[in-house]
């Protein structure tokens, strides 16, 4: 859309109806599914939107095309018709997507002009200090549903804001889940709109390395400079710094100056601020003073919303019933399922046979068994906290408070029950333990089992949690 065509009367009833649509619809699925449409153009009472991919046509189209029609016609009676087609003049997406391939040519910096030439601009904003941005991982390519909703529409809002909205972003989640496509994603949109900003994207065990070779060549003020003339200043995998007690406070010392200079700070781990370990308490609350967001396991339904979207990015016809057999079984992560649906589809390609239902329980035998039966003992720990209202990070922790003891010697007699981990191992996971410390546990757990009806039937309730 240019700026002119704001102006025109078809535009002006889209603002309408798009608003309207978004008090219905919320916020996150305003920004997801509606915000992506254009208007192409009104003629002869057909009115035509585009998108960027088919996916989101088939979505809106099974979604929202009632509303649509209803509140348009409201606005305009002469639409009688609404066609939805899937253009992407996403240029800097795809261009993108394209140029990071070919490798960075170095060169000029990139003016704010060139956003339409993204193969001038990539390269040369990607700083040596930080890592490449994978082109896979846009938001056009993110399929958002009710898990990571909370997640997606607060990296879209750091990406599209003008001012830092909150500070720092902190994203959260199990792993494969898209804390890494998210941030990506915030580094492209960012990038694309405008190129002239510094975004720096890099992993904190990157970001360690980095600061420990500067200590070593004492180079560490030219480290700080350049981190600290960084825009939007992105660290993947935060957990990562737990413990170096130097590195934490360097990081910290970046942190707050970039923050005092209203430069944009987003981070990701596997654990939300509170929980994570081994980190200094300043550092905790610094990191909790802006926005956490977490992305939660995925349901069915985003299993399936995935499937379809990345066969469709393939270009391959699966049938629905694999789709729904896979978004069924395969529940672990969105990595593990990408994994799967690439297996399926190159086992396909190879023998030149259709997908099947049958081909594809032969060729996921293995994973599909995995997958059966497998319960983390993070899960257990997170379950039964949650369950007894303790902190994950108790199930760690030294504590001995019968109020946090109890719970802890659940979740290992339940690790014992449901995981094929041995005693030692179990203990290692709870902040190191050794294994007589576990077996302790079980039979404890066992004796009140056998005594204790409230407490047998808590466990058995976990226990069906788990297994569910
Ligand atoms: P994390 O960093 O949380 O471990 P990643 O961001 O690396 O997870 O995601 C793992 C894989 O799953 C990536 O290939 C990513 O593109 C894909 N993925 C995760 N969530 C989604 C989603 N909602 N839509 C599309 N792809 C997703
Ligand atoms: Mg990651």
């Amino acid at each position: 859309m240019t700026s002119e065509e704001v102006h025109t009367p078809i535009q002006a009833q889209w603002v309408k109806v798009s608003d309207a649509l978004r008090g219905e619809i919320g916020e996150a699925a305003y920004q997801s599914w509606l915000k992506p449409l254009s208007v192409r153009e009104m003629r002869d009472g057909l009115l035509t939107l585009s998108v960027p991919t088919r996916f989101m046509r088939d979505w809106v189209l099974a979604h929202y095309i009632d509303r649509l029609r209803l509140l348009w016609g409201g606005e305009n009676p002469d639409i009688q018709r609404i066609d939805i087609i899937v253009q992407n003049d996403r240029l800097c997406a795809n261009g993108a997507a394209r140029s990071v391939n070919g490798g960075a040519d170095g060169g000029r910096p990139a003016a704010a002009t060139e956003v339409a030439r993204p193969a001038a601009f990539v390269g040369e904003t990607a700083h040596d200090i930080g890592a490449p941005l994978d082109p896979r991982y846009t938001f056009e390519n993110f399929v958002v549903g009710k898990p990571n909703e909370f997640a997606y529409a607060a990296a879209r809002r750091v990406a599209e804001a003008e001012r830092v909205p909150f500070n720092p972003l902190f994203l959260y989640g199990g792993v494969g889940l898209g804390k890494t496509h998210l941030l990506h994603a915030i580094g492209w949109e960012i990038r694309c709109r405008i190129p002239v900003r510094s975004v720096i994207y890099l992993s904190a065990e990157k970001f360690m390395y980095r600061f420990i070779r500067a200590l070593r060549e004492q180079n560490t003020v030219d480290f700080k400079d350049q981190f600290r003339s960084v825009d939007i200043l992105m660290i993947d995998d935060v957990q990562f710094i737990s413990g170096k007690e130097s590195t934490q406070e360097e990081f910290f010392h970046t942190f707050n100056a970039l923050v005092d200079q209203g430069r944009q700070i987003v981070l990701s781990a596997d654990k939300s601020p509170s929980d994570l370990e081994g980190i200094q308490e300043r550092l905790k609350s610094r990191l909790n003073c802006g926005l956490v967001a977490d992305i939660h396991a995925t349901t069915y339904e985003l299993r399936l919303g995935i499937l379809q979207s990345k066969a469709e990015q393939i270009g391959v016809t699966i049938p629905t019933k694999v789709m729904e057999f896979l978004a069924h079984k395969i529940t672990a992560n969105v990595r593990e399922l990408e994994g799967a649906l690439n297996r399926v589809v190159a086992h396909a390609q190879l023998v030149g046979r259709n997908i099947t239902l049958e081909t594809t329980q032969e060729v996921l035998q293995d994973l599909l068994r995995a997958n059966d039966r497998r319960i983390t003992i993070e899960e257990i720990q997170k379950q039964v906290a949650g369950h007894f209202n303790i902190r994950v990070s108790d199930m760690h922790s030294a504590r001995r408070a019968r109020s946090v003891a109890r719970p802890r010697q659940v979740a290992m007699y339940l690790a014992k029950q449901l995981t094929s981990r041995s005693l030692p191992e179990i203990g290692r996971k709870f902040g190191g333990r050794d294994h007589t410390t576990v077996m302790h546990a079980v039979r404890k757990v066992e004796e009140l089992l056998a005594s204790d009806n409230a407490f047998a039937e808590d466990v058995e309730l976990l226990r069906r949690m788990l297994e569910n």
